[in-house]
Formats: structure tokens, sequence, C-alpha cells
């Protein structure tokens, strides 16, 4: 395919393709779809090797949310059954992230409901960071927190904070239907802010929320041109008890097309793959390595992932291999160091009927008396 020979050629060079080439990603049929992973491969084995980073996420504060997003489960209104807690404590937050830097994580994403913390909340964070740092030294630590100020994102720098999470979710034209009580150019801003302060930028999208290919070409362009550092590619959970919850548009095969788009697009940045990967790629997880550089490990904030030791058995399997503490994530030109209802392509099956059985409730790990899944 002529197609993939230019991607493959630009992504090489580290140049992102066109809008039309990014969208042409998405229209490719299934008889195409071994050449599509076989290309974003190639990509992906020139700037990031068979390596895959393993992220592991800390709740620090699960539910009660002001805000109206309507994919969430913690968002203002939900009547979904999670765990709902206030503020753990840092050798609680400290304990759960040695679960998952024992698991092999490199990174502990720290992560707190709500619209965006308090002052006093960022130095409960900082504490916090205080503790894992003493038990986990190399581990990087990134915070996902919500809308940041300048002074705050500053200290959390000063924390030594290496990376900020806050994702754009979806295009700046769908954002109005998936929130109303923040914007766009909100979570634009915070991720500015971050990158301002010196941590590097993790922004990212929920895939299967009801947008179109070109809604998920825009927001991946925007990311791209926001020159963020990883970016997290989630798909949707249809949390029952939340608006989407009966959202179940995605296909093993439509999830691997949107992943290689993202890497074209972003060719030497970390990809992510992030929540809802089990529910929807199912048995196609492993080809999914040849795309992304990096997943979580174990348990996502409010559901359970597959056991970590599956996690780390797929990665071998598969022929990668665990990115080890301490070394860069990141080609060297990057300057990243490592710390201190869309209409259906090709002739894909079609997503079939809401799959919420395959949705399990987090009940384990922090904020519970379980043991944490990593
Ligand atoms: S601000 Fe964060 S926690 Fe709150 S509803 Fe939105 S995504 Fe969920």
């Amino acid at each position: 395919m002529e197609l993939l020979t230019t991607l493959v050629d630009k992504g090489l060079r580290g140049q992102s393709p066109t809008r039309q080439e990014a969208l042409a990603v998405l229209a490719t049929s299934d008889d195409e779809l071994l050449d599509v992973v076989a290309a974003a491969g190639k990509v992906r084995r020139k700037w990031f090797g068979r390596r895959v980073k393993l992220n592991y996420l800390v709740n620090l504060k699960s539910g009660l949310c002001p805000e109206d997003c309507s994919y969430c489960s913690q968002r203002l209104g939900s009547k979904a059954e999670i765990l709902a807690y206030s503020w753990l404590k840092p050798h609680e937050a400290a304990a759960a992230a040695e679960a998952g830097t024992e698991g092999g994580a490199k990174r502990v994403c720290l992560v707190a409901s709500g619209r965006g913390p308090t002052d006093r909340d960022v130095e409960r964070v900082v504490g916090t960071i205080e503790a894992i740092k003493e038990r986990s030294p190399d581990v990087e630590i990134c915070a996902c927190l919500g809308l940041l100020s300048e002074r705050q994102a500053a200290r959390l720098r000063e924390a030594g904070v290496h990376a900020y999470n806050h994702n754009l979710n979806t295009s700046e034209g769908e954002y109005g239907k998936i929130c109303t009580t923040h914007g766009f150019a909100d979570r634009v801003d915070t991720v500015l802010r971050s990158r301002g302060a010196g941590m590097s930028a993790c922004s990212g999208l929920i895939a299967g929320m009801g947008e179109s290919d070109a809604d998920l070409v825009d927001v991946v362009l925007t990311l791209r041109e926001l020159d963020v550092d990883s970016v997290p590619v989630n798909f949707l959970i249809p949390f029952q008890g939340t608006p989407l919850s009966q959202t179940w548009e995605l296909t093993p095969q439509r999830c691997l097309r949107i992943l290689a788009m993202v890497r074209f697009v972003c060719p030497d940045v970390e990809v992510r793959l992030a929540g809802g990967r089990e529910i929807h790629l199912r048995g196609l997880q492993p080809l999914a390595l040849h795309i992304v550089n990096s997943i979580f490990l174990g348990d996502y904030l409010t559901s359970e992932g597959q056991p970590g030791s599956a996690d780390l058995e797929m990665i071998k399997d598969a022929g990668f291999v665990v990115e080890e503490p301490g070394s860069a994530t990141l080609p060297e030109h990057r300057g990243a160091a490592s710390p201190a209802q869309p209409e259906r392509r090709g002739d894909a099956p079609a997503a079939g009927p809401a799959r919420t059985d395959l949705v399990a409730l987090r009940r384990r790990g922090a904020g519970t008396d379980l043991a944490p899944n990593a």
C-alpha cells in the first residue's frame, strides 16, 4: 500500500502524516489490518525498540467529583458503584506505589478526582511524593490532579514530579458534548502550564464516545502540536450509572487502527495503551504491543484490569521486554530525561450489543483492605 510506505518513511524521520493520511489509516479494511500494524511496528521499533514501559495507577482520591465528564464513573451524579474515598495517607499511597514498582512499573501515576487541587491538596501530594521516593527512589512520578495553576505546577515540579497528565480526551469540536463544567481550552492551558513548569507533558484521548474519525484525528493532531511526550489512548469503559453506559462502538480491529493512527501522527512519542484495552482489544492485545510502547500494569482507577502477572506474560510471549527503571524512554532528540457511534470502516465486524458484563468495578488495591493487583 502506497499509503503505508509514505507513513513509514515519514515516521522513521520523526515526521507526522497529513490530516488526510491520518484519516486514511482509520478507513483501512480488515484485509489491510496486519499490514497497518506491521507498518506502525516499524515506526515503533525505530524509536522504542522492543521495550514496553509499565505504568502503575494509584488513585489518591476516588469519586465525589463536582465535574460532569460524561464518560467518567467519578462524575457528579454518577450512579456507578465505585469505591469512593478521600485522600489516601502518604504511607498508604507509598505502599500501593511499591506494589506497582515491584511488579515492574517504571512510572507511578498519582491521580485524584476533582476539577483541580487546592494549594493544600498540592501540599498533601508533595508529602505523598516524599513517602513514595523514600521507598522507591528510582520511580518516575506522574501527577494527575486536574486543572492546575502556574504556581501549583511549579510546586509539583520542585517536589520532584517528572510528568503531569491531563488528557484532552476528544477534539475541540466534540468537547462540549462530553463535559459542560469546563472546556477544551482549560485542558489545553493545564497541559501548557505543566510543560512550562518543566514537567513532561502527558495528554491523551478516549476513543469510542461517539466521535467521528475526523474528531479522533483532530485531537491527536492537537496533541502533536502541543508537543506532548506521552499520549495515553483510552477506549471507553462504559460504566453502568454514567450517561455513556450503553455506548459500545469499538471493535478490536478499530482499536488497532486508532492506535496505529496515533503512532503515525506521534512517531517518536510514548504511545500508551490505557484504560479499556482488556475489554475492547480482548485477544488482540498482544498485537497492540507492536504499535504502543507503554501500558498500564494491573488495575485502573475504578475498574479492574487483567492481573499484572498476565500483563508481564503477554509482553514476554509477544517478544517484548519491560523497560528498566532509570533508563530513558524517549529518543534522545526529544530531550525529555528520565527522572531524577462512528461510521463503520472496511469490513470490520459490528461492535455488537453492550458488553458491560466485561466491566469489573475495582474492589482491591489503594483505598481498600485488599492487596493491589500488580
Ligand atoms: S474532572 Fe476528572 S474525576 Fe471529575 S468527572 Fe471529569 S474526568 Fe472524572
